[in-house]
């Protein structure tokens, strides 16, 4: 099966291509249609990603996978969630990160705690959508660590390991993310070909 991965963001590209290699689907990336994306204006994750999953599969004619993920952290309720792409307005991770620590200025570290969220949804051109939910929880450092990965990831510890993602080997990240939770999901799923389609009784 030929299945477009609905993002323009590179790390999520490489993640969801690596997590998805065993079900053997053909991934093509959104840069071989000429598809530019939707605004992201959903309340939650799970409407931005069928959003944007929809809006693929419907322009390419493919189903159509989308990531929708962010960061929330408790200290801030929740902050920055479906903003995370553009937390303050900063334009790269560089700086959002500069923003997160500034917020959280004078918090101490046991009440730093916060959770990865990503939703995954492969929408079919018929109007039929799957979504996988995955989640993982942490604590944001007072300072970065690691070159790794992308995003918030040298921000984000996990205890249980001593390091944040951004210090994991991919291969290591790829066991413990929100993607890779939502990712175990969807092959769970998929374990024995597509899965069954749910169909609304009529009255
Ligand atoms: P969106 O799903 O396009 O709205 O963007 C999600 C944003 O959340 C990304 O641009 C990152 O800032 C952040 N994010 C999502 N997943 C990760 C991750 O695995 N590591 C680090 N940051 C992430």
């Amino acid at each position: 099966m030929q299945v477009v991965i609905a993002t323009t963001n590179p790390g999520k590209y490489r993640e969801l291509r690596e997590g998805l290699a065993p079900l053997g689907w053909e991934t093509r990336p959104l840069a071989d249609f000429s598809v530019t994306m939707p605004e992201e204006t959903g309340a939650t994750f799970e409407d931005n990603a069928l959003m944007k999953a929809a809006f693929v599969a419907q322009k390419t004619g493919l189903p159509a996978l989308a990531d929708d993920s962010g960061l929330m952290v408790d200290a801030l309720g929740g902050e920055p969630g479906v903003y995370s792409a553009r937390y303050g307005g900063r334009s790269s991770d560089r700086e959002r990160n500069v923003y997160l620590l500034e917020r959280l200025r004078g918090v101490p570290l046991q009440e730093r705690t916060a959770r990865f969220v990503a939703v995954l949804t492969l929408a079919y051109p018929d109007g039929h959508v799957e979504s996988y939910r995955g989640e993982v929880e942490g604590l944001i450092l007072e300072a970065p660590r690691g070159e790794n990965g992308f995003g918030y990831d040298p921000l984000f510890y996990l205890p249980e390991l001593k390091m944040t993602f951004a210090e994991m080997p991919p291969e290591e990240k790829a066991r413990h993310s929100h993607r890779a939770r939502a990712l175990e999901k969807l092959l769970q799923a998929w374990k024995n070909g597509p899965p069954p389609r749910e169909i609304w009784p009529l009255e």
